[in-house]
């Protein structure tokens, strides 16, 4: 049994601490927030991950997995401390590392022991040598230490499937011995482990969310070229996914990526080219496919339903992605926004992300559930692929609209479908068929 301490409860510190101590490890995972640490302490979760909750429950009561506050209680004893602090996007696109050197500074000031300090945040390449200097600055008395970069690639919705399976473990440190004792922790995970230096473990993670997110605009452009020429983007997709060189994932077109890394990940790496005097050119095009694509949807709803002034648009799912509650940069908010600015009245579902997306999105009404949503609406316009609206009952939503009018920004639903049912619909990239009731009219 190993002791670790986790620093940040949200989406990527909370499930490491709850993945390792279900692990058989002693978990103390620490937050500066105190409600969040609070509720933890009663059972509350402060984030909605699948599978979260029971897997935080089942190791506090086995006494593996607690939480605190107090640096100085969470780092005694200590071998390794994670940092999982958030790195949001700063004013010029760079990562804001706040949050970052304020936990390196904590640590050194309540460090006694040696102690391996293993960065888990997404965090430009030179970090890891950065937060050495502060921990070496700040502490009361000489400890040695090593820092080990250890970037996560979970997504939300999937954390805990994704911790506990990952595709690879990346570590890097300038220590061959700090790095091996890391990859013993991992060991149970029987995942490869890539062992490389600091710097190039802290690249492969934006290499990573920068290629994937490459993946999703390449695909929207596809999209756009499809509906001009007929053919149909899914289909294309799947027709390319067989192919292993080109992978079945992230190649779902629709209105865009969002969220809290893929956005401020794209626009960090191009930051730290651009300051180096590079001109990331395929960088800039992803995120200006990625902005024109919530643009797009807005101009499409415009051509099923016309004038928006006083139109009720129904927005189906809020998070940017389906089961999370998170709703960083979410694709809903932007064009919730778009829609306003041209007169539209605006109510949303969402199974999970209501309670803080009202916070966000003060002058949309939340609806308790998908039927009450689309009573009167003039379209109803889908933005998450949850599950549930997949089997949704279409005749009675079609008779509880004021016209029967879909606009899908995730291609979950069929067109011929959807024409069956009486609607008015468009998805993306979906050929000739948009905006009609009929396939052969166009
Ligand atoms: P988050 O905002 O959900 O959580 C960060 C937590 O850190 C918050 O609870 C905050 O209160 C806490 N915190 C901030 N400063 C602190 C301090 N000095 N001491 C202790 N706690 C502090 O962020 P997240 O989504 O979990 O992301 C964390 C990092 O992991 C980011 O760098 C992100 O890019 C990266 N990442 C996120 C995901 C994801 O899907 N969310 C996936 C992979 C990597």
């Amino acid at each position: 049994m190993k002791q670790i301490c986790v620093i940040g409860v949200g989406y990527v510190g909370l499930v490491t601490a709850a993945c390792f101590s279900d692990l058989g490890n002693r978990v103390i995972a620490l937050d500066v927030v105190e409600e969040k640490i609070e509720g933890l302490k009663q059972g509350k979760m402060p984030i909605y991950e699948p599978g979260l909750k029971e897997l935080v429950d089942h190791n506090v009561q086995a006494g593996r997995l607690s939480f605190t506050t107090s640096y100085a209680e969470a780092i005694e004893g200590t071998e390794f401390v994670f940092i999982a602090v958030g790195t949001p996007m700063g004013g010029d696109g760079e990562a804001d590392l706040h949050y970052v050197e304020a936990a390196a500074c904590e640590i050194a000031q309540h460090m006694t022991a040696p102690l391996i300090i293993i960065n888990k945040s997404t965090v430009p390449v030179g970090t890891g040598d950065w937060v050495a200097d502060i921990v070496r600055g700040n502490q009361k008395q000489p400890v040695p230490f090593w820092v080990v970069s250890c970037p996560e690639f979970l997504r939300e919705g999937s954390a805990i499937g994704d911790f506990t399976q990952p595709h690879r473990t990346v570590l890097g440190s300038l220590s061959p011995e700090a790095a091996e004792k890391v990859a013993q922790l991992h060991l149970a995970l029987r995942a490869p482990i890539v062992i490389t230096d600091l710097r190039t473990a802290e690249m492969i993670k934006y290499a990573s969310n920068a290629f994937l997110a490459t993946k999703i605009s390449f695909i929207n452009e596809i999209a756009n070229i499809c509906e001009c020429l007929g053919a149909d983007v899914k289909e294309v997709s799947i027709g390319m996914g067989y192919d292993s060189r080109i992978g079945k994932q992230f190649l779902d077109a629709g209105v865009g990526y969002g969220g809290s890394c893929f956005p401020k990940d794209v626009k960090a790496l191009a930051y730290m080219a651009a300051e180096k005097g590079l001109h990331p050119q395929l960088l800039y095009t992803v995120m200006e496919i990625n902005d024109d694509q919530r643009k797009m949807a807005v101009t499409h709803i415009k051509q099923l339903v016309g004038d928006l002034k006083g139109k009720v648009v129904g927005m189906l799912g809020l998070s940017f992605k389906p089961n999370t509650d998170d709703m960083r940069d979410a694709p809903s908010i932007t064009i919730a926004q778009l829609l306003q600015a041209e007169g539209a009245v605006i109510r949303a579902y969402d199974p999970v992300a209501m309670e803080i997306a009202s916070t966000l999105m003060p002058n949309v009404e939340m609806m308790p559930d998908p039927y009450t949503l689309a009573q009167g609406c003039d379209v109803l316009v889908i933005l998450t692929e949850w599950n549930e609206f997949k089997q949704l009952d279409k005749p009675r939503l079609r008779d509880l609209m004021r016209s029967p009018v879909v606009y899908d920004g995730r291609n979950i639903y069929e067109p011929d479908e959807m024409v069956k049912y009486g609607f008015i619909y468009r998805g993306v990239g979906r050929g000739f068929s948009e905006i009609t009731t009929d396939r052969e009219a166009v």
